[in-house]
């Protein structure tokens, strides 16, 4: 599957600030300045109160799996040699859910309340991926 090419990224708007950030190894999101409603995915008006006036703010990284599911079939076939794919969504302490592969682990040790650390993955020059790892202290295998 080498001769297969990633499915390309064209990010615009609030996506492209995302990529941009997560170059920069910073998972961000938004905090309405009229409600003060935590706001993901980054959007140009708040989900909540449909304020316009969104900033944006820096994660800690840290949360809690939400829920998860296991891949064994892959979406596109560049993706096939990393099967199985654990995603799973977070819960990250800010007050947001975001969605992300979970990496350095086993791919049976995902569980709902599982604390995991974010993990900013280079995979090419240009683009860098949000994945998830069990924090420390969780079961890893
Ligand atoms: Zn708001």
């Amino acid at each position: 599957m080498a001769d297969v090419a990633r499915p390309p990224i064209v990010a615009r708007g609030e996506e492209k600030v995302w990529f941009d950030r997560l170059r920069e190894h910073e998972l961000v999101f938004q905090r309405c300045t009229g409600c003060s409603h935590a706001v993901f995915p980054l959007r140009t008006v708040c989900s909540h109160c449909q304020s316009e006036s969104l900033d944006l703010e820096r994660s800690a990284g840290r949360g809690a799996v939400y829920s998860f599911t296991v891949q064994h079939r892959a979406s596109h076939p560049f993706f096939q040699p990393e099967l199985p794919i654990t995603l799973v969504l977070v819960d990250l302490d800010e007050g947001v859910r975001v969605v992300a592969n979970l990496v350095d682990s086993a791919p049976d040790v995902a569980r709902i309340g599982m604390r995991v650390e974010a993990v900013f993955d280079d995979v090419e020059p240009e683009l860098t991926l949000l994945r998830f790892r069990p924090a420390a202290g969780e079961e890893t295998s």
